[in-house]
């Protein structure tokens, strides 16, 4: 079996910072990742532009030089991998761990299913769990919602030009779509269950969308739930307490993401009592109730997943290597 001091879950920004930190603190890790570097941003939307200046997703202390005030995906793509390489990390893509466990002698079986169906055990004597929000959407669990005309990942807007398109949510993710749509000749409603427009809706985005939801070109309507999908419409629960049917040939589920916890919770980590979604942890350390194990990046917010975005969680890393060179010292395994 494969020992690795560290092994770090995830090659998100927050993944990929805690083993640029590690590996700075004299401690080799591997990084194991189920898809490719970075999956989330790859998944984003092809043309979204972060909200965040590049000098706050910056990771490892390597500048992020962008032609805009604000990066846009392909520039974070390119980024993240050239840091990557810059520090040499060892990652293994394609594999995904299936289970986290405790060994006699106190160090972790980490336990792999590689895309090509192969399995694999590792031990470890520290883990960082960096595995993100962005493979769980949130689901409305509604009458409809699997069906092949409805997506909760928005990419571009070509494949919509000229249909009738409603979006549920009403965050950037759903404001971006209805922008991008809208441009391309789409016939967009957005359905909101706010009573108002959202105080996190970029600051440079929010006047344009405005301005096409007074002229009726974006129709928005607010205080309103999907309740079912069919195939050729969805029907809406309006402010008013009707019910509507709204003709839609395509439905965007744009409500967020939220963080699977089983892997964790399987390895023992406990969840908070106040916010039963949120994992016990240390915040100076990131250490959870289970000794050796660290939360990184979105994994450790609670409910609202939002808590932790990549300007907060790339910190994560270093409070994680300082705590585990402390550890060290006073571990005669090391
Ligand atoms: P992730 O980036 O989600 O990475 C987790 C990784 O773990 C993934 O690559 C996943 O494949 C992998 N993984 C999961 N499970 C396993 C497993 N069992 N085995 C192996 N690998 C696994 N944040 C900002 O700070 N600024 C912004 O401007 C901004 N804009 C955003 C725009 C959009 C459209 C979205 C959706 C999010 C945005 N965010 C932004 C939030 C940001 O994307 C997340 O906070 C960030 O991706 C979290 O990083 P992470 O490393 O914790 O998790």
């Amino acid at each position: 079996m494969q020992h690795h001091e560290a092994i770090v879950i995830g090659a998100g920004p927050c993944g990929l910072s805690a083993a640029i930190e590690l590996k700075k603190a004299g401690i080799e890790p591997l990084i194991i990742e189920k898809h490719c570097v970075v999956n989330s941003i790859y998944r984003y939307p092809t043309n979204m532009q972060f909200f965040s200046t590049p000098k706050l997703l910056e990771i490892g202390d390597i500048p992020f030089v962008t032609t805009h005030d604000k990066p846009y995906r392909k520039e974070a793509l390119v980024y993240y991998l050239t840091v990557a390489n810059h520090y040499n990390l060892a990652i293994h893509s394609y594999e995904e761990v299936t289970s986290i466990s405790k060994q006699q002698d106190g160090s972790f079986l980490v336990s792999t299913l590689k895309s090509s169906g192969e399995t694999k055990p590792y031990s470890a004597h520290y883990v960082v769990v960096a595995t993100g929000y962005f493979d769980h959407p949130n689901m409305l669990g509604i009458p409809g919602e699997n069906m092949p005309h409805v997506t909760h990942y928005f990419q571009e807007a070509h494949p919509y030009a000229g249909t009738k398109v409603t979006i549920i949510g009403g965050n950037n993710s759903a404001v971006d779509a209805a922008l991008e749509l809208h441009r391309i000749g789409a016939q967009v409603t957005i359905v909101y269950r706010g009573a108002e427009l959202s105080s996190r809706i970029k600051p440079w985005v929010r006047p344009t969308f405005e301005s096409l939801i007074e002229k009726g070109e974006v129709k928005m309507l607010f205080s309103s739930q999907v309740t079912a999908i069919e195939a050729d419409a969805v029907t809406v629960l309006t402010e008013d307490g009707s019910h509507q049917q709204l003709d839609s040939q395509f439905v965007l589920v744009l409500t967020g993401f939220r963080p699977d916890r089983e892997l964790i919770e399987s390895a023992g980590v406990k969840l908070q009592d106040e916010d039963k979604e949120k994992p016990v942890f240390h915040p100076d350390t990131m250490l959870t109730n289970v000794e050796g194990l660290y939360v990184a990046g979105v994994i450790a917010s609670g409910r609202d997943a939002n808590e932790i975005f990549i300007e907060s969680g790339r910190h994560h890393g270093k409070l994680i290597a300082d705590h585990i060179i402390n550890m060290r010292e006073n571990d005669p395994r090391s």
